[in-house]
């Protein structure tokens, strides 16, 4: 039955390129791994990511052929024989890493590195390099496996449908945002440096925000992803000045440090002031150690990889960092990183959009797009738009 299905999505065929292309209907399974507790879904919105572009610009070794997309949201229209507690017709927001619920790992509620789901490494994730060969979700229908442990399901369809811009950020930023900001242990009265403007930063700047703080100063070198931030209340800091980050941070705050530092950037960084156009992949990282007060947390959404073929220096390419550890370690910070485990906040932030206390869709600025624009879509985010890119495959947003 299911084959008789057309499919399309979108994929890389090379750095700089995205296609939208005929793709395999899903199937209950992946190689020779079934998976009778697995779901197809309807794709209902799926999102461009920065973490898509770092692949989209030749930065890790992701090969050509690669359906992308682990921003998803869907509807149930099949269902493995062992799903029990979802139904046909559910509307459901999928968190971008993959997770058995059955590991260690996954007991212990860190889904991000799941030991089962990716045979090269702990974690994984849809449509990326490395994360275990599942078949990305930006197309019109996915395969979600483990899909009782995994699916959120939202309590009302037509309120979902209402509110999906807000909501299609439950798959991966808006928890990674605020994962981000309580990792950094922000907390009401805080005040919080946020590198980045990204769809990222400012989810962690909203995130920041509806934790309590008191003052959130968001740094970045693109005015008009400044002007975003600023738009729902926050500080900001234009890196291309020829200032340092504590001096500009002390001129709004009167000192040059802040309670908690989330890097939203991560290791395509670029360096400050007048040379901002140059790389420099470890800046993030050591700014925050400078700027974070002692005993502070230093929350790391930002990407860093293994291996980057774009890499200025042989050090980079293999992952390896000049960073100034010392320095973190002399003032005790606490650095977490790695990819956010969104079941540990997905429920609580959904409901924080159904009872409208963030607009996060506005904070983001969301655009909503067709399938077909979405190489339009890759490229003006590429070129640094002030927009969170979501796709809308069937034709189901408002
Ligand atoms: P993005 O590329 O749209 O945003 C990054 C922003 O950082 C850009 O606006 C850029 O101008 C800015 N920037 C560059 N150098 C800077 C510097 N030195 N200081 C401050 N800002 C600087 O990406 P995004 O979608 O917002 O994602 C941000 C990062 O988060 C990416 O690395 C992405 O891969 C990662 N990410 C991680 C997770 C996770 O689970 N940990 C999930 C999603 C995204
Ligand atoms: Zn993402
Ligand atoms: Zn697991």
């Amino acid at each position: 039955m299911s084959s008789n299905h057309a499919n399309r999505g979108v994929v890389y065929t090379g750095p700089g390129n995205v296609e939208i292309q005929n793709i395999a209907y899903p199937e209950l399974a992946i190689g020779n791994r079934s998976c009778h507790h697995g779901v197809i879904l309807k794709v209902v919105t799926t999102n461009i990511c920065g973490s898509d572009q770092h692949m989209v610009r030749g930065r890790t070794t992701a090969q050509p052929g690669l359906v992308l997309g682990h921003e998803i949201t869907g509807m149930v229209v099949e269902m493995g024989r062992d799903v029990e507690y979802l139904e046909l017709g559910d509307i459901v927001s999928v968190p971008f890493n993959i997770a058995c619920g059955r590991c260690r790992n996954c007991r212990e509620g860190n889904t991000g590195v799941c030991l089962n789901v990716n045979p090269g490494r702990a974690g994984a994730a849809f449509g990326y390099v490395d994360m275990g060969g599942w078949v990305g979700g930006q197309s019109e229908y996915v395969m979600v496996p483990y899909a009782d442990f995994n699916l959120l399901k939202f309590p009302d369809k037509e309120q979902a449908l209402e509110k999906i811009t807000g909501l299609t950020m439950l798959s991966d930023i808006f928890p990674t945002g605020f994962h981000g900001a309580v990792t950094a242990g922000v907390g009401p009265g805080s005040t919080v440096y946020v590198a980045g403007a990204g769809p990222v930063g400012l989810a962690a700047a909203a995130s920041a925000q509806l934790l309590g703080a008191a003052c959130v100063i968001v740094g970045d070198m693109n005015p008009d992803r400044l002007a975003q931030a600023r738009s729902f209340g926050c500080e900001t800091i234009d890196l291309r000045q020829d200032a340092t980050v504590p001096d500009m941070l002390e001129k709004i705050l009167g000192i040059p440090e802040v309670d908690a530092g989330v890097d939203c950037v991560g290791f395509e960084a670029h360096a400050h002031g007048c040379s901002h156009h140059k790389e420099q992949p470890a800046i993030v990282l050591n700014t925050m150690m400078e700027v974070t007060r002692a005993a502070g947390g230093i929350g790391i959404p930002g990407l860093y990889v293994t291996g980057d073929p774009g890499a200025a220096t042989d050090a980079a390419k293999t992952g390896q960092l000049s960073m100034n550890f010392g320095l973190g370690w002399a003032k005790s910070h606490s650095f977490v990183t790695g990819q956010c485990p969104v079941m540990k906040y997905h429920r609580q932030l959904m409901q924080a959009i159904l009872w409208d206390k963030i607009d996060i869709a506005k904070a983001v600025n969301v655009q909503v797009i067709s399938l077909d624009e979405a190489p339009d879509g890759y490229h003006a985010f590429d070129q640094g738009a002030a927009k969170k890119f979501v796709i809308d495959p069937h034709g189901m947003v408002n």
